[in-house]
Parts: C-alpha cells; structure tokens; sequence
C-alpha cells in the first residue's frame, strides 16, 4: 500500500514510517522538523519537510495514497497550558487542513492519532471510548476538535476515517526536550545520571504506558482493517501504574537508588488513567504485547541516547 505518514520524523511516526516501509509498503513522511528528526527515518522512507497546513503541498504527497497517518501535532500538555493558540493552529488547524486535502485527491482513508487525555477525569475506570471527553489542558480541547474534524469532514467528503487515542507511549527515539519533558525517558536519564527524580503531585496518579511497538501494530491494523470507519479506538497497555510504581520500576531496571523530589501536581494532568482496550480487542485484533518492565529494558537497550551508561549498568537488578 501507499501511505503518508503527518508528523513523520516525530517519535511515533518514525517508528510507523521505519515498520512499514520494512514490511514493504510505500512510504511518504511529512514533518516540518519543528520537533521531529529524520536522520532515524529508513532511508527508503521518502521524506518531505513541510507544514501540514501546506494544502498545496498535501495535493502532491497524497497523489496515489491509499491511507493517510494524521501524527502531526504540537504534543506537550503542559506547553499547551502556556501557548493554546498555538496548539490550537497546528493541531486543529492542521487536521481541517490536510481534510481539505483529503477531499481533494480523494483519499480513501485518515487514521488520526488522537489522545486518551481527552478523556480527563472520569470516575469510572479503564475507561471506555463511550464515554464524554473532559479535557483538561488546550492539547486535550485540541484532540477532541481534531476527532470531530475527521469525522464530520470524512463523512461529508466521502473518506473512511478512523480516531485511536492513544496512552502514555514510549520507547526508543523519544525525545526528551529542555521543558515538559516526558516521563518515562526523564526518568530513566535521571536516574542513570545521579540526578533525583521530580514527581509532580503525592505521585499517585495513575497512567497507561504503552510500548511504540504495541502502538504501531495499533495503526497499521487501523489502516488496512475493513469495518473501522467513524470508529473511536482506545490503544493502551490496559495495565495502572502509578507514577510511585514508575519511580520502582526504573529503580530496579537500571539497578541505580534515585531520590525522589516531590513538586507541586502539573495543570493539565488527570488523576487516574487506564485504557479499557475491549473494542480495540473485538475491531482490530490488538492487545498489547510488552509489559512496561520489559519495555523499559527495551529502551535502555535501544535507545542510543542511552547507550554511554549501558557499560556501566551491566548488573541491573531484575524488577
Ligand atoms: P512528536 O512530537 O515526536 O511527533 C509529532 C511530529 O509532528 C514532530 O516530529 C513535529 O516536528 C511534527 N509537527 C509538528 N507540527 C507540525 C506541522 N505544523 N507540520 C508538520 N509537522 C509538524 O510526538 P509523538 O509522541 O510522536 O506524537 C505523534 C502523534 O501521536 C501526535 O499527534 C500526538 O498528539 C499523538 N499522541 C502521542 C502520544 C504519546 O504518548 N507519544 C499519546 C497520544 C497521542
């Protein structure tokens, strides 16, 4: 198949773009840099540098494409609270632009990456894809906006279109920026460099931390299985961690005692997380393959931004 792939140079859309292409099929990747790197892109991936608000520039990258990956986004929930228009331009803005675009070369499918922090807080947990958003934070607003989009402009134009929220994903290639970095590779680059472990709030609430490759697998079936169109999909691990446990998890997986220095709870979290992965189970076949100790390890293996401390961590203790 042919497919582009928005926000490909990102964290997850190199993963996507690198799966896919080895698994043979053609792969465009678009991404205007302003956070992703393409020197992790296979080089059989053809990447384009543009702006997904580019729509004469979607018209040539969609010629011939059978399934378009909507990745491209601003990502930060903390950011977010701070540049909401921002957020609002790319993200919403971005998603009505490539529908446009969609419309006009007649794409037959759009797989968005939506968020499960659109779900905020929800007294019931896992949660179910039923239920009404509560977003907490613009990048939230943003997903949902972007959902809606897809949805109502696919009908209307005639393209099947699907919406995964995805959880807390990590694995190798995550970036780890100056500000709002994410958790799970701070953690670890903390940890195995001496430094404490910042843990907003008491480090009870809770997240479902999905491995990339779990979250690829996700996709890929979103693309290519019949019967998804208008389909809202939750993709997580289905497993409640707590950000305590996290702290115990790393601890153990590079064998280091960090400290733990408590700070005051980010805006824009939620309290308790956790996928209910049913319909994502019955649609598309999936259910997630690593654990998030093995996980960890993976990317401690992986990762070259690990790699100066793999030498001197060989006896990491088993968790
Ligand atoms: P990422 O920041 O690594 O990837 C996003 C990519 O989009 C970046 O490479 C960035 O350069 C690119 N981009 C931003 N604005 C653009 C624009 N205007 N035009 C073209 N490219 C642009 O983040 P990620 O974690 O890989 O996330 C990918 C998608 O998955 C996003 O839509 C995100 O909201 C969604 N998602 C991610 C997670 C997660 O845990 N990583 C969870 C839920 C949803």
């Amino acid at each position: 198949m042919r497919f582009l792939v928005t926000g490909g140079a990102g964290f997850i859309g190199t993963a996507l773009c690198n799966h896919l292409v080895a698994a043979g099929h053609d792969v465009r990747a678009l991404d205007d840099l302003s956070a992703g790197d393409p020197s992790r892109l296979d080089p059989r991936v053809l990447f384009h540098r543009g702006d997904v608000r580019n729509v004469p520039m979607l018209w040539t990258l969609l010629q011939d494409v059978e399934c378009v990956f909507h990745l491209a986004a601003r990502v930060l929930v903390a950011e977010s609270v701070l540049y909401p228009q921002e957020y609002n331009e790319v993200n919403v803005g971005g998603t009505v632009a490539l529908m446009t675009a969609v419309r006009d070369v007649g794409v037959p499918r759009v797989v968005l990456a939506s968020s499960g922090t659109v779900y905020g807080n929800q007294p019931q947990q896992p949660v179910r894809e039923g239920l009404q958003p509560q977003p907490q934070s613009p990048y939230a607003v943003t997903k949902v906006a972007a959902e809606h989009y897809v949805f109502t402009l696919g009908k209307l134009y005639g393209a099947e279109t699907v919406a995964l929220r995805i959880f807390n994903a990590y694995g190798p290639g995550q970036r780890v920026p100056p500000a709002h970095a994410p958790v799970v590779p701070l953690f670890l680059r903390r940890a195995l460099s001496g430094g404490s472990l910042v843990v907003h709030g008491d480090g009870s609430q809770t997240r479902d931390f999905v491995y990339i490759d779990d979250v690829v697998r996700a996709l890929e079936a979103a693309a290519t299985t019949p019967g998804v169109n208008g389909l809202i999909i939750n993709v997580g691990s289905g497993v409640e961690t707590s950000v305590k446990d996290l702290v115990r998890y790393v601890a153990a997986v590079t064998g280091r005692e960090p400290s733990v220095l408590y700070n005051e709870a980010q805006p824009g979290g939620v309290s308790r997380l956790v996928a209910d992965l049913t319909l994502a189970g019955e649609v598309l076949g999936y259910s997630p393959r690593v654990s998030l100790v093995e996980g960890l390890r993976r990317l401690l293996d992986q990762d070259p931004q690990f790699a100066r401390w793999r030498v001197s961590a060989p006896g990491a203790a088993r968790a």
